[in-house]
């Protein structure tokens, strides 16, 4: 038995291609841990492979190589305890439209064999917000009520970890605010979560910790603290009194002149002080008339992961070495 939530080792996932188009490698051999308890932000550009990973998790889509342990139980060998220890809400809004939320919620809890005695249905749809809407038919709710629907469906097995895969992309504020004080709320009473989303700001308030994905491989996995402590680098931008005539010297500060007279100086927090910064550009006979800093924020490490692969020519990347944590300008 392990301690993780999830356990992925070697996960790789190639899709067939049809009719003239060639394989897609969308998960190159992915190593992942989620620890038990937190709440895991999984990022990543569009098609980077997150949905991928995320249902080969929930058992909707049969991956090609590698293991994968949930709870303990490896997925091939334990089938069963490794499904009914997960709960999925999917990125499809794939939902029967002759049924009613109420009518969803019993027949979900009959397929993950929650005995009657044990549902708790009426309680599911008053935390999601759908209580009104219980005897509703699905094709007459909103797409709002839909997500809500998938949250609860996802929650009736009473699931150790919980996977919501965009759960706020297109959605209102209203719902959004929702969906997070749900996210939080089970994650206090002892739900381990993973999410992915396409707001960085949502994933660095929400989550623990973070993995990155980029074209089917891991780029980086780490605390959201860590990530963003790594990549500590201020910006400090200076408009000076005068023309620049000799740039600043000091240790582990770069010094750079903007074409508008602007100095860019750049240094490492953890390192190098705002005061040891100011004091080398004094020392350059510099005199400030206007300072600003700017600071690294999740975006900043996404886009250093991730922006100069973007370029790259898909098409034979899955015969580049692998590249890791290096990439992080640090
Ligand atoms: P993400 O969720 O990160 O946007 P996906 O996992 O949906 O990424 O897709 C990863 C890659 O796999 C993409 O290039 C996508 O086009 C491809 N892909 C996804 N599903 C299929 C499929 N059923 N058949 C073929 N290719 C697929
Ligand atoms: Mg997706």
């Amino acid at each position: 038995m392990t301690e993780a939530a999830i356990r992925i080792e070697g996960l790789r996932k190639t899709y067939r291609g049809g009719r003239g188009q060639p394989e897609k490698h969308a998960l190159k051999g992915i190593d992942l841990t989620v620890p038990r308890g937190s709440v895991f932000g999984l990022l990543g550009p569009n098609g980077a492979g997150k949905s991928t990973l995320i249902n080969i998790l929930a058992g909707l889509v049969v991956k090609s190589a590698g293991t994968v342990e949930i709870w303990g139980f490896d997925q091939d060998q334990s089938p069963r305890p490794s499904r009914a220890a997960i709960g999925v809400m999917p990125q499809e809004l794939n939902l029967d439209p002759f049924f009613t939320p109420r009518g969803a919620l019993e027949v979900q809890a009959g397929l993950y064999g929650v005995p009657k005695a044990e549902r708790r249905s009426g309680e599911i749809l008053e935390l999601v917000g759908l209580s009104d809407k219980a005897e509703a038919y699905a094709r007459t709710l909103s797409g709002g009520m839909r997500r809500r629907l998938l949250l609860a469906k996802a929650l009736v097995h009473h699931p150790k970890v919980l996977v919501l895969d965009e759960p706020t992309a297109g959605v209102d504020i209203e719902l959004r605010q929702m969906l997070w004080a749900n996210v939080r709320r089970l994650n206090e009473q002892g739900m381990t979560i993973i999410l992915t989303t396409h707001y960085l700001e949502e994933a660095q308030e929400m989550c623990d910790e973070i993995a990155i994905i980029n074209q089917g491989e891991l780029v980086a996995q780490d605390s959201t603290a860590n990530l963003l402590g790594r990549l500590d680098s201020r910006t400090m931008v200076i408009t000076p009194d005068a023309e620049v005539a000799a740039l600043p010297q000091a240790e582990g500060v770069q010094a750079q002149l903007r074409p508008d007279g602007t100095l860019v100086l750049q240094y490492h927090g953890h390192q190098t002080s705002a005061e040891q910064v100011l004091e080398a550009v004094r020392q350059a006979n510099i005199r400030i008339r206007d300072v600003r800093t700017e600071e690294a924020d999740l975006e900043d490490v996404f886009l250093a992961l991730t922006a100069s692969r973007a370029e790259d020519p898909p098409a034979d990347d899955h015969d580049r070495p692998r590249r890791g944590m290096h990439r992080v300008k640090l």
